[in-house]
């Protein structure tokens, strides 16, 4: 059985006050809270056995290069790749799609073409931009519609044998949009298109298995998933990181160095040069079992309950428009609105005085903001230790927010 309340016991960060208020923490679109077992993994780790990886024969060094790789074994299970070399642990999705990106920029040609989505995240547009300035490949969108949702027939004819990647977001950060990834996978693969799917926001809802959706790379952030900053992952399929040249140079990443000639590492290391975020690293596996722990089952069941209820009471008050799909099973926990005439930030400097946090502003997709003629909404992105009494106080302070201002 799920209970909310103990959940929250393992978040050290939800029984402080801010503001003089009990915290009310519904920004976990931009980074997810870390339970007890994720903290004290972090805290083992530099009390016992922090020591460089992969480097010495001495024991620290082995404890630290075994739990590293420990953590890629579980981070390969959760996500059920085939190969633990199919992991690439990167500093977070950021790095993951430049990384991709990088790769594709000796396999493009001038007039291949790559299509993107109108719900991107800048980390998902400005990459590819720079890779078709770099290769001469022309860059196309899929539009979407006034629900912000993907137009499937507008995707469908925009493919054809010029399309060589095709980058979609799982989960609109902005919208809560859940994209239909297996429809764009299975269709680009028709032309011979591969696809890199950013999962960012989905990772934190749902488990992805990125066997099943035959997905050529799949990226993540440990820290929208209860893990820490500053560490993420990169799945690629074994054919496609074989095909793709090393991303950074440096150390780790090489087999043989000389003036004349260096040869590559092995994978995973040959993406992984330089001394990586090694407790990061540690903490992110620790993470994923602890989401697992929780079960995704449990997870979906108590968002979508928060999705539902907080929609409802949001359209109680007058002037309220929400965004995204209004059909609640095609979207994430994630409620972006707006009220009439009054600036989204305004009403998020408000109810912070009241010890709740939102995220006000584009959310990193000017696009979509720039689709509605808005500047901006406020999003409330609740996670599985949200509460019904939670959205109760935050829907209050939005109304005395919108009585201070009117
Ligand atoms: C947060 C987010 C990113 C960027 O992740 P970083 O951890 O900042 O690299 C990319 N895409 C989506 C959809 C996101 O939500």
């Amino acid at each position: 059985m799920f209970d909310v309340q103990k959940v929250r016991a393992d978040f050290p960060i939800l029984k402080q006050e801010v503001n003089g208020k009990p915290l009310v923490y519904f920004d976990n679109g931009a980074t997810s809270q870390t339970p007890q077992q994720v903290i004290d993994t972090i805290v083992d780790y530099y009390s016992r056995y922090n020591a460089n990886i992969h480097r010495g024969v001495h024991t620290l060094s082995q404890l630290a290069t075994d739990a590293y790789e420990i953590a890629r074994n579980k981070i390969q299970h959760h996500f059920n790749a085939k190969h633990s070399y199919e992991i690439i642990l990167t500093s977070g999705t950021t790095e993951s799609i430049n990384l991709v990106a990088n790769g594709f920029a000796s396999i493009l040609q001038k007039g291949d073409e790559i299509i993107v989505s109108a719900l991107e995240h800048h980390s998902n547009i400005v990459p590819w931009q720079m890779l078709c300035e770099h290769t001469g490949a022309v860059l196309k969108v899929i539009p979407m519609s006034v629900e912000g949702e993907l137009l499937m027939e507008a995707y469908d004819d925009l493919l054809s044998n010029k399309t060589k990647l095709v980058f979609c977001n799982h989960i609109s950060n902005a919208l809560g949009t859940i994209n239909p990834i297996e429809y764009i996978i299975q269709k680009a693969h028709e032309v011979g298109a591969a696809v890199l799917i950013d999962g960012a926001q989905a990772c934190p809802h749902l488990k992805p298995d990125v066997q099943a959706l035959d997905v050529d790379f799949y990226v993540a952030s440990a820290h929208k998933m209860c893990g820490p900053t500053g560490v993420g992952m990169l799945y690629g399929k074994e054919e496609w990181l074989r095909k793709l040249p090393p991303y950074k140079g440096g150390g780790e990443m090489i087999a043989t160095v000389s003036f004349e000639k260096t040869t590559y590492a092995d994978l995973p290391h040959k993406f992984e040069a330089g001394t990586p975020n090694i407790c990061g690293g540690i903490a992110f596996g620790a993470a994923v079992d602890y989401m697992n722990h929780i079960g995704f089952d449990a997870i979906a069941k108590q968002e979508q309950e928060l999705l539902e209820y907080g929609t409802q009471k949001l359209h109680e008050i007058e002037g309220v428009t929400i965004y995204g799909p209004s059909d609640l099973t095609r979207k994430a926990s994630v409620i972006s609105f707006n009220i009439e005439g009054i600036h989204p930030y305004d009403i998020g400097t408000i109810i912070d005085k009241l010890g709740i946090a939102v995220r006000t502003g584009h959310h990193c997709a000017q696009p979509i903001m720039d689709f509605f003629k808005i500047p901006g909404t406020i999003r409330a992105s609740f996670a599985f230790y949200n509460t019904k009494e939670e959205i109760d106080i935050f829907v209050e302070a939005v109304k005395k927010a919108k009585l201070m201002l009117s």
